[in-house]
């Protein structure tokens, strides 16, 4: 067991459940800070964060907000592939956590996003350690994608929103749910850019 704080970004009420258990098991005290300017539009947004707050609230973790949906910037990329839009919204997070991290004064950070399958761990590991150095604090990986399934479905007890998309407008485009997600976001599909997959 340690005993020291760690700062958590949290993408999302779901990826939070898993890696919570795990951190308070490991004796950590938890900061939480909700930073995604990746989610977009920005009504899905708001219900995001409205599930990070019933989770917040629900497991009693303290949780800090900021920022807010990015949609101009990321339809902006200059480049179409998937790759580089994931690396620049790793590292756009990163940066960020990393510097409330050392500004709040936490020693160390990690995030939820590691909890996905889906996520380049690489790619990730490599904007957290960056944004570390760059801000004097640790990057702490763990790899829960162990307890995916079980982060899911402790969401589902606690009646959180369980998305269908990472969480961009390009993204929102790869989903096979996409027109059923327009049709409750009121948005055309037609509407939404498109990007070259070359994370497949
Ligand atoms: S697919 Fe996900 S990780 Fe990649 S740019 Fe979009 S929101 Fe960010």
């Amino acid at each position: 067991m340690v005993d020291q704080a760690i700062f958590l970004h949290v993408c999302c009420g779901p990826c939070a459940e898993y890696p919570v258990k795990v951190l308070r098991g490991e004796g950590y005290r938890i900061q939480g800070y909700f930073y995604n300017p990746n989610i977009q539009p920005a009504e899905e947004y708001a219900r995001r964060e409205e599930g990070v707050k019933l989770f917040s609230e629900r497991h009693a973790v303290p949780m800090l907000y900021e920022g807010k949906s990015e949609e101009a910037l990321w339809r902006s990329f200059p480049s179409s592939l998937r790759s580089k839009h994931c690396e620049a919204c790793y590292g756009m997070r990163m940066e960020q956590v990393a510097k409330r991290c050392k500004e709040e004064g936490y020693p160390a950070f990690t995030t939820s996003l590691t909890v996905s399958l889906w996520q380049d761990h690489e790619a990730i590991i490599r904007a957290g350690q960056r944004a570390a150095e760059h801000h004097g604090v640790l990057f702490k990986y763990f790899d829960f994608r162990s307890g995916y399934r079980e982060g899911q479905n402790m969401a589902r007890e606690d009646g959180l929103y369980r998305q269908k998309y990472c969480g961009c407008i390009y993204s929102l485009r790869e989903t096979k749910f996409t027109d059923k997600i327009c049709e409750e976001l009121g948005i055309d599909p037609a509407s939404l850019p498109e990007r070259i997959d070359d994370l497949a």
